[in-house]
């Protein structure tokens, strides 16, 4: 089986309002035609892609419309969307069996919602993607309810929608000779007497039109999608000796031994440094504020650590919470945890939720089991989520 794709991106997303062409906006690092034609590229079935797009992208395309191997081709739009669809569908290999359609503005379609609607076609000539409702649905008129539709017959049409290719050529060539304007190819295939076949649509597979549909997009992207969830791991310990002060996050905790070290020697305070570095891929904390460095003797371990977010939010991170474990036999820390979690929470510039220490001892065992030192394994994660 051959299949041709026709992406619709013709259009020049007057409803979003936004500056550019509604098809390249991004939404989690690439712009919503990139994703739709990646998704179509990567699906097994399908053999060749033909883009419709406005006639200035087609003279000045972006990169990623190369393709990757499976030949993708551009044509300028016309006015109404089955004049792009003509025109793409003009630029589809004469030896396709099942020709696709599909909006850019869905750019959630999923591999198997094309596989399912091509193989859907190819057995009933013509099919396409659609959700059951599950509001009641009335019909109006000037702002009355005129009345209640049965909504178990009704389904919300999306796409992709896949046609045998002799199915579409009669619906186009139909489409040709009136002046009507479709929504959908589907539905001149139905005007031409052609039975349509439903498959079960994605509620995710959105069409987004709107400024609030875009941002939920983004949204969703963010959630699980490209924008990345990273995380970091950091480690830290210092010997205790007598006469030093304790601090962890800025707190000082009463004891009659301290961590040794240049500086405050705030293990917590380190080790959460190195872990908001690694999570933005920005090296450690002893390349950053070295201790050979004056500026950095003595600096105290909540100031390194809120310029630790301070450098990842300039490299695009934002921080989402951090978690950590400080090992050390004696004193008890567990009444300084609230002060510590808020002082972290304060310059990691997350929420109280999003902050947690643990304390354990290491039950007698080893230096850290007999008091000699104190450890710190710490995890942090950011997001490059707009
Ligand atoms: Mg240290």
């Amino acid at each position: 089986m051959f299949v041709s794709v026709i992406i619709a991106a013709g259009g020049r997303g007057v409803r979003l309002g936004a500056g550019e062409p509604k098809q390249l906006l991004a939404i989690g690092g690439a712009s919503m035609l990139q994703r739709t034609l990646e998704t179509f590229l990567r699906a097994a079935c399908v053999n060749e892609v033909v883009v419709a797009l406005p006639s200035e992208l087609v003279d000045a395309p972006p990169s990623f419309l190369r393709g990757n191997g499976k030949p993708v081709r551009l044509v300028a739009g016309g006015t109404r969307r089955q004049d792009s669809v003509a025109a793409a569908f003009a630029r589809t290999s004469p030896e396709a069996d099942v020709v696709v359609i599909h909006d850019a503005a869905r750019p959630f379609v999923t591999e198997s919602l094309i596989e399912r609607t091509v193989a859907a076609a190819r057995e009933a000539g013509a099919a396409i993607a659609a959700l059951p409702v599950h509001d009641t649905v009335k019909q109006t008129s000037e702002a009355f309810v005129a009345r209640t539709l049965p909504r178990e017959q009704i389904v919300l049409a999306q796409t992709p929608q896949a046609f045998r290719r002799d199915v579409l050529a009669a619906a186009l060539e139909r489409a040709r000779q009136t002046d009507a304007e479709v929504t959908d190819e589907a539905m001149l295939v139905e005007q031409a007497g052609f039975p349509v076949r439903v498959v079960a649509g994605e509620p995710r597979n959105v069409k987004i039109t709107t400024a609030e549909d875009l941002r939920a997009a983004r949204q969703a992207a963010a959630d699980g999608g490209r924008a990345s969830g990273r995380v970091g791991n950091g480690y830290d310990l210092h010997r205790l000796v007598e006469g030093r002060p304790f601090v962890l996050a800025g707190v000082a905790i009463a004891s009659a031994v301290g961590p040794l070290g240049h500086s405050d020697a705030d293990v917590l305070c380190h080790a959460l440094t190195d872990a908001v570095f690694g999570a933005s891929a920005l090296g450690d904390i002893g390349r950053h504020f070295p201790d050979t460095d004056e500026r950095w003797r003595g600096a105290a371990g909540l100031d390194l650590l809120g310029r630790a977010v301070a450098l990842a939010r300039d490299a695009g991170f934002t921080l989402v919470n951090a978690d950590a474990v400080v090992i050390v036999e004696r004193p008890k820390l567990a009444a300084y945890v609230p002060a510590i979690c808020a002082n972290l929470a304060g310059t990691l510039g997350v929420d109280l939720g999003a902050v947690s220490v643990k304390a354990k001892t290491n039950e007698g065992v080893g230096a850290i089991g007999r008091g000699d030192a104190i450890a710190c394994h710490a995890v942090a994660m950011v997001t490059d989520a707009p």
